[in-house]
């Protein structure tokens, strides 16, 4: 049984679990506290020279892991899930959307050498779709996890362990076009599949019909008691995110699929426009063979997918 902490940084926020591993080959992580910092790293990426931006990142990392360190001393690694392109040779960052200016930064080594403890860094999506691998009771050889939060990321186990692919982009399923001439895109293309089924793209689709900018949480509220706009948003929501999917199947044919994130909440009011979509896009042989579940952890599972890729590599 080893003590790791595992971090997901968010938008505004750092959140930092304290995770027990267990023991054994089918061990269950356990997470034992959760400790939220604030942290606007895009922000400061915004504000300040690519380097200074860096070094302050690097500081609050350090402050925020030593600080829950003093309580937990037998921490023995740290994971980090970052929104970002990491470099499966390298294991450096490449480069983040999320957070403008950083290029080829070594997160792991540089905490290394202020912390003196083993880190790793990887995807945040595909340390979530790990977290929620290592999480199942019934282990499947394959999994496509797609997390709905502020974007759509996605994450794929491959033969039980996470496919980096070449680059470090595999799975960029948020960017999938579902919409000729559609949406701009923070990633310059028009009409990708998280600017409908996104929380941000919930809020767009209403926005655009009733001039009101709300949450995706309150659009969902206002979708229970009928309204009618709220209800077309989460629809095309579910039948963008079932568009995308179905070509990821018809490309790699792995059909375990788990739903998870900070907007899967809003799951059941996508459920049937998703399904129908995904049944009308699907080819024939495939359709009845997807199994689509929507997680349990909902967004712990970056922290502790993080935690237990830094245990691997102990
Ligand atoms: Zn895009």
């Amino acid at each position: 049984m080893a003590m790791l902490i595992g971090i997901d940084i968010g938008g505004t926020n750092l959140r930092l679990g304290v995770i027990e591993s267990g023991v054994g080959k089918n061990a269950k992580p356990k997470l034992l506290e959760e400790i939220r910092f604030h942290a606007d790293f895009s922000g400061l990426c915004k504000t300040h020279p690519p380097q200074q931006a860096w070094q302050k990142i690097l500081a609050t990392l350090n402050d925020a892991i030593t600080s829950v360190r003093t309580k937990y001393p037998q921490v023995l690694a740290v994971g980090i899930g970052f929104p970002g392109f990491i470099d499966p040779h390298t294991q450096t960052i490449a480069q983040s959307p999320n957070l403008p200016g950083l290029r080829n930064v070594d997160l792991s080594q540089d905490l290394n050498a202020l912390l003196g403890l083993p880190v790793i860094t990887e995807n945040d999506a595909l340390a979530a779709a790990y977290g929620e691998f290592i999480a199942l009771a019934d282990k499947r050889q394959h999994l496509i996890y797609l997390g709905l939060g502020t974007g759509v990321g996605g994450g794929l186990i491959l033969n039980q362990q996470p496919f980096q692919g070449q680059n470090g982009v595999a799975m960029e399923v948020g960017h999938i076009i579902t919409q000729a001439n559609g949406r701009i895109c923070g990633c310059g293309n028009h009409g990708c599949m998280e600017q409908y089924a996104s929380a941000s793209g919930v809020a767009i689709s209403y926005q655009l019909a009733t001039h009101e900018l709300c949450t995706a949480a309150e659009i969902a509220r206002r979708a229970q008691t009928g309204d009618a706009h709220a209800i077309a948003a989460y629809d095309l929501a579910g039948r963008s995110l079932a568009q995308a999917l179905a070509h990821i199947i018809k490309v790699i044919d792995v059909t375990d699929i788990l739903i998870g994130g900070g907007m899967s909440a809003g799951w059941p009011l996508m459920q049937t426009a998703f399904s129908e979509q995904l049944n009308a896009d699907l080819i024939p042989v495939l359709r009845g063979k997807v199994h689509v579940h929507v997680t349990q952890m909902g967004d712990q599972a970056g922290m502790v997918g993080a935690a237990m890729l830094a245990m691997q590599k102990l």
